[in-house]
């Protein structure tokens, strides 16, 4: 079998979206003065699909939503030449191969995002072909269902963040994870205004709900010094991301700290990016996201070398590429899960764009065992909403 054809479009979404809210979330762009569109950065209303087609006539469907417009340019003018006329059961050598002949720009960030994209292809196609779904080729089940969190609770006046809580219980989920609003620039009172919101959420979901919180990378280490001695009351599962990815000493810091258990991860790239992060005891929980990490053969190494550190591996954003990882590996013990809601801030265009995702039953997902490969299509049911760039 041979790759014939790599095809990276992007769907940028037309259609209705939520206008965004003041102190909806937290993000790195918070710590700046001029504050006129800090939500600029947080909002991903496009996505990038990669499509790698083999001489036998399997198409296997990958996709990455960092900046979809240059992975784009990287996949059709760096990637596919390289990967075009391999077999795909080389998957290690074609991963060495992008990882290696991009090294001078391509380790991190977007570079490993389009590498990504092209992997999780590669892999559908390794499913496909052996008819078997891709968790079976990475091990087989370890469970017989995923347990899910919810994953909003974006910051909002407590009347509603308190009915969006309850919702979540009425469906049966018994870990969520929430948002903050304000970070070091908004003061005491936002201190108040950020503790408020998970006590309101606490008070409806009480103590047998595993709650997470999250920063979003919009504080640093001193506000997270203030801020995590008065949140440990609240006995959450975890605080992820409090302050930005580079900041290795900072999550060193508030690891030794011990008020609660520190995660982080979406925004960490391969192996050797979390090497240091396991090796130096800066986390608690690995989080990255297979479509940004460097698809699933970067992923599995990560998830040994996690589970050899007695780290849990539970990835960002759900969505089958991590699902197929979660099922395959005891290490990875549940799985986020974003709610189907409105274009808001992007996440849930994955949604709009595919079909094939599982829905939670009382917080709870199934793969299909008969389902070969990822198990995504491209939906038609929206497809007029979006602007496809080919
Ligand atoms: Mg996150």
């Amino acid at each position: 079998m041979k790759i014939v054809s790599v095809k990276a479009r992007v769907f940028t979404w037309n259609g209705e979206t939520v206008p965004p809210q003041a102190n909806f979330c937290t993000n790195p762009s918070m710590m700046l003065f001029d504050k006129s569109d800090s939500m600029g950065s947080f909002r991903f209303h496009s996505w990038l699909v990669c499509e790698v087609t083999t001489d036998s006539g399997i198409t296997g469907i990958g996709n990455c939503a960092l900046a979809p417009d240059v992975a784009k340019v990287v996949i059709d003018n760096h990637l596919s030449p390289l990967v075009i006329g391999e077999n795909p059961w080389d998957y290690n050598y074609i991963w060495e191969r992008m990882y290696r002949r991009t090294m001078a720009w391509g380790r991190k960030g977007v570079g490993m995002a389009a590498i990504s994209a092209v992997d999780l292809a590669i892999w559908d196609i390794l499913g496909k072909a052996a008819n078997v779904p891709v968790f079976q080729l990475l091990g087989g089940r370890t469970k017989d269902a995923i347990s899910v969190y919810a994953s909003k609770l974006y910051s909002q006046n407590v009347k509603s963040l308190a009915d969006e809580a309850q919702s979540y219980l009425d469906q049966g989920f018994s870990m969520m994870k929430m948002r903050f609003g304000w970070g070091p620039l908004d003061g005491v009172e936002g201190m108040k205004r950020n503790i408020e919101l998970v006590e309101t959420v606490r008070e409806v979901v009480g103590y047998d709900v595993d709650l997470m919180l999250e920063c979003y990378m919009g504080w640093n280490l001193e506000y997270s010094r203030r801020m995590l001695p008065k949140l440990a009351k609240f006995e959450p599962r975890w605080i992820e991301e409090p302050v930005i990815p580079d900041d290795l000493e900072g999550y060193r810091e508030l690891k030794r700290m011990g008020h609660m258990p520190i995660s982080g991860g979406e925004h960490e790239f391969t192996l050797r990016g979390f090497q240091p992060f396991l090796d130096q005891r800066a986390v608690d929980v690995i989080q990255y996201d297979t479509n940004r990490v460097g698809g699933i053969t970067a992923a599995r190494k990560v998830n040994a070398l996690a589970e050899a550190f007695g780290v849990p591996v539970i990835p960002h954003a759900g969505q089958m590429h991590n699902y197929h990882l979660v099922m395959s590996d005891l290490n990875c013990p549940i799985a986020e899960y974003f709610p189907v809601h409105s274009v808001e801030i992007g996440n849930e265009l994955f949604y709009y764009l595919f079909e094939g995702d599982p829905s939670p039953v009382d917080g709870k997902l199934q793969l299909d065992d008969d389902l070969p490969g990822l198990g995504l299509r491209i939906s038609e049911k929206y497809l007029d909403q979006f602007e496809v760039a080919e």
